[in-house]
């Protein structure tokens, strides 16, 4: 269906050009209209697939929501799960970008479930890897509108951060994030009352892999083999810079954390089937990076 509309398309344009400029047969030209056309059908067709999964997952997403109200009862912000099960979480901060796309054919490609805390400021030029991730049965989550550090705003600028992130994601019609993660680790007792006000679950982790600190993608991976644990949050990037490192290391992680029998599950499916306990949060946090 997708390429009978694109030829569609690709003869109205043609059309349209001959007409209104009579005597300017470019094929060059009308190739590269074409080409521009592609991005666009090919972000209608995610959109479509996005909204055919949040249908098809209608009760299950309220099942997630219900999961992390339940947390949220108990405690506004969480590192990691309950031990219940071999599950863990993998993130990823600071996307979409360009690493997106690849981070979801290997997720795609072993069949594991992420989620990731995005930027709102991001989606505008990367709406397609974020469509997809929904798509594909990821979950999207806020990580603020352009990455300040919150402990540095005000109340109300605060506050602007957090729902101009969730109306940047529910503006392409994807399910409004429940999930929330301060940039830099940086959060105070402020910052975790608003997440909760907007109706969101403060989320860090358990397990960094510091990729940010560009280790080598063998190292990274076996950093995490060697600190997981059941119900671990494993903090990782997709966006804010080179994220070859990540990129490389994620199948190597995927296979040793499947081979030590763990499964891959997005946040909200962790907190159903591991629930958190209720005290983990210790008073306000410094950046760490
Ligand atoms: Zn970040």
């Amino acid at each position: 269906m997708g390429a009978g509309l694109a030829v569609a398309v690709g003869s109205i344009a043609i059309v349209a050009v001959s007409v209104g400029s009579p005597g300017k047969w470019d094929p060059q030209q009308l190739e590269q209209g074409a080409a521009a056309e592609k991005p666009k059908l090919e972000l209608a067709e995610q959109a479509r697939a996005a909204a055919a999964v949040i249908e098809k997952r209608k009760e299950a997403i309220k099942a997630e929501n219900a999961a992390i109200d339940a947390v949220l009862q108990q405690t506004p912000i969480i590192s990691q799960a309950g031990p219940e099960n071999k599950e863990v979480a993998l993130t990823f901060d600071d996307g979409p970008s360009t690493y997106t796309p690849g981070i979801l054919d290997t997720l795609k490609k072993y069949h594991a479930s992420a989620t990731f805390f995005t930027l709102g400021n991001q989606i505008a030029e990367f709406p397609l890897p974020l469509q997809r991730a929904v798509a594909e049965g990821h979950t999207v989550a806020n990580h603020t509108w352009d990455h300040q550090d919150l402990t540095q705003l005000r109340p109300k600028e605060i506050r602007g951060e957090l729902t101009e992130a969730n109306d940047a994601v529910t503006g392409r019609n994807l399910p409004e994030p429940k999930l929330f993660r301060p940039p830099y680790g940086a959060v105070n007792d402020l910052i975790v009352a608003e997440a909760r006000r907007a109706g969101m679950l403060t989320v860090m982790w358990s397990l960094d892999t510091n990729d940010y600190e560009l280790p080598t993608p063998e190292a990274m991976a076996a950093q995490v083999l060697a600190e997981v644990h059941p119900g671990a949050i494993i903090l990782m990037h997709d966006g804010g810079g080179d994220r070859t490192t990540t990129s490389v290391a994620l199948p190597m992680m995927i296979k040793g954390l499947r081979k030590a029998g763990y499964k891959m599950v997005t946040v909200p499916q962790l907190l159903l089937d591991n629930p958190p306990a209720a005290e983990q949060y210790t008073g306000q946090r410094t950046p760490v990076a």
